[in-house]
């Protein structure tokens, strides 16, 4: 680990390697995966420990940061660290089997569940907004998102254009930490794609990662390389330097009607997440710290003019649909009545896999080599020959995605097939085939783990969307299943009040123990989602139960 100076200029990065400063794996993986996400490759604004989504953090300061570290170099193997909100408060004996640490992170009662509330809380110095994978410690850079995105463009494709996107345009914004994957899920799908962003650093950050290909100055430039590169159906990613809020609008007006429409600025979050309309980012920066309000204001009205844009690109027949970031909520607040004639991607793209039990499963090499990761992209391609879309997409990855931080992967996959990949990767490290031992995790957003009525659990079949039991089911079965680190978080993707989630990370060091905690938590977590679907009364989930022997007692 390199730690220099202090405060807001130090670099954090994981350690690599099979020498533990740890007294277990299961402390060193949660060691190396909270340093991971604070790597300047990994975080969008590490200095500030957040690592991406607006304001999601890995810890709530330098000094609790560096109070972890200590903790977990000290926690023996039958011992579980208690982080509240990204602090540690505690320390007890447990047992050799229970997960190593336990979050909650950004939890506020129903009732207090508001940005004005939490924000009271920041300033007091009382808690953090963890996101979802950022106060869990198992986010992995853009490519976490980017297999979900490129699945949800190639649904998109298959439902609205024969299969692919050769040929169209999609209009989209927000070049972020998730937001960045949208472009190069567009040129994999073999569309082009106009990125609006109002920071030229973070389109130099997606160019630099190979997420992006060009970036435009001004609409006209955009819309010519766009133009000519459709045209040709040839794939291109154009990240075109502007706010939404004016370039949506804009182009509504000049009639103009992109094949899709999304957007995934962080508008979850009005004070930290999105631009206002008419602001450089260092201004918006001094309006924000000098008068909140006023922001909060001109950047729900942003996003209100935004997606009446969107609205009307919709009437004009493009494909509109909204990506999981809150946005319609902000501008049916501001008195956009029809905002959520918009669809969710959930609802649209996404749950039929959910039925199944299927999700973001990634994991990453604590090694520090890619090497290690090479070979696990053999074997779980040698494990589900069948999958022709995971071989498609492991092939792509490979080529396409640069490594930021520890080398990872992430690849959507089912009950039954999560927990035979598991295991194969545990039995990699035994033999000795790979450097070092595994983690494996997912992202919150995934079958079983989050109640969020405006993104994941939209418009469930039997209205049950806000119903938050089954987030809190979920960590409590993966913590009794014995994970490595269990989350509840509150919060995520859509902001303060409208969701609650929770996440698990599992370490495979090639042990007959881990080979048992691997067995039974990738068994509870995506039976979860069996569960929760089939509760719902989701035949596809009914299904799935019935074929892999999911017990579901008033169904039996
Ligand atoms: P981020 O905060 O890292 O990036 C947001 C980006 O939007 C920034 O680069 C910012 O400059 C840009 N931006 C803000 N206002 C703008 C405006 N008016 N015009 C143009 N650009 C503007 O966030 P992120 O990690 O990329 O996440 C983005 C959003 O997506 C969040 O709301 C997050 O919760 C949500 N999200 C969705 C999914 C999904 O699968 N759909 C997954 C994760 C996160």
């Amino acid at each position: 680990t390199e730690l220099h100076g202090n405060g807001s200029h130090r670099l954090v990065r994981a350690p690599r390697g099979t020498d533990r400063s740890c007294k277990g794996w299961g402390q060193e993986a949660a060691l190396r995966m909270l340093m991971n996400n604070l790597d300047p490759e990994v975080a969008e604004r590490p200095e500030e420990l957040v690592v991406y989504g607006g304001t999601g953090k890995a810890a709530r300061s330098w000094p609790a940061f560096d109070a972890i570290v200590r903790e977990l170099r000290r926690l023996e193997n039958d011992e579980t660290l208690l982080i509240q909100s990204g602090k540690p408060v505690g320390v007890f004996r447990t047992h050799e089997r229970a997960p190593r640490v336990l979050l909650a992170n950004s939890v506020l009662v129903p009732k207090w569940a508001t940005w004005e509330h939490f924000r009271e809380l920041e300033r007091k110095g009382l808690t953090m907004y963890g996101q979802m994978t950022a106060g869990s410690w198992i986010y992995i850079g853009t490519q976490g998102i980017l297999q979900g995105t490129y699945e949800t463009f190639a649904e998109a494709a298959r439902r609205h254009n024969g299969g692919t996107l050769r040929g169209t345009l999609t209009l989209t914004a927000g070049l972020g930490g998730m937001g960045g994957a949208q472009p190069l899920a567009v040129t994999m799908n073999d569309g082009v794609v106009i990125a609006v962003e109002a920071d030229r650093a973070r389109i130099e950050r997606r160019i630099q990662t190979r997420y992006c290909d060009a970036l435009a100055e001004s609409l006209d430039e955009a819309l010519a390389l766009a133009g000519e590169a459709a045209a040709a159906g040839r794939p291109l990613a154009v990240g075109l330097l502007g706010n939404a809020a004016e370039i949506y609008p804009e182009l509504a007006r000049r009639g103009a009607k992109p094949d899709f429409v999304t957007d995934q600025t962080s508008a979850h979050d009005p004070l930290n997440g999105y631009i206002p309309a008419g602001f450089a980012p260092d201004e918006a920066a001094a309006l924000r710290a000098n008068d909140p309000d006023r922001y909060v204001r001109l950047a729900k009205a942003g996003m209100a003019a935004q997606v009446r844009a969107m609205l009307d690109f919709r009437k004009a027949g493009s494909v509109v649909f909204d990506y999981g970031n809150n946005i319609r909520q902000a501008a049916f607040d501001e008195g956009v009545t029809d905002a959520f004639d918009i669809p969710g991607f959930v609802p649209a793209y996404i749950r039929p896999l959910f039925c199944e039990g299927k999700g973001p499963f990634r994991w990453a090499a604590l090694s520090g080599d890619p090497d290690d990761i090479r070979k696990t992209d053999e074997l779980v391609v040698s494990l589900f020959p069948e999958n022709g879309r995971l071989r498609r997409w492991i092939e792509m990855a490979r080529e396409r995605v640069a490594f930021q931080g520890l080398p990872a992967r992430i690849c959507w996959l089912g009950y039954g097939e999560r927990e035979r990949f598991g295991l194969a990767l545990n039995d990699l490290v035994k033999r000795g085939e790979l450097r070092a031992p595994v983690v494996i995790g997912r992202d919150h957003l995934d079958c079983g783990s989050v109640a969020s009525p405006n993104r994941e659990t939209e418009a469930m079949k039997d209205g049950s969307d806000a119903v938050g039991d089954w987030a809190i089911l979920n960590a409590l079965v993966n913590a009794s299943a014995g994970a490595s680190w269990v989350s509840v978080h509150h919060g995520g993707g859509v902001g303060m009040g409208y969701s609650l989630h929770a996440g698990m990370v599992v370490v495979a060091d090639g042990t007959d123990d881990a080979a048992d905690r691997l067995r039974r938590v990738l068994t509870t977590d995506p039976g979860m989602g069996i569960i929760r679907h089939a509760d719902a009364g989701y035949d596809e989930a009914i299904e799935s139960a019935g074929e892999h022997g999911v017990r579901i007692p008033m169904r039996d």
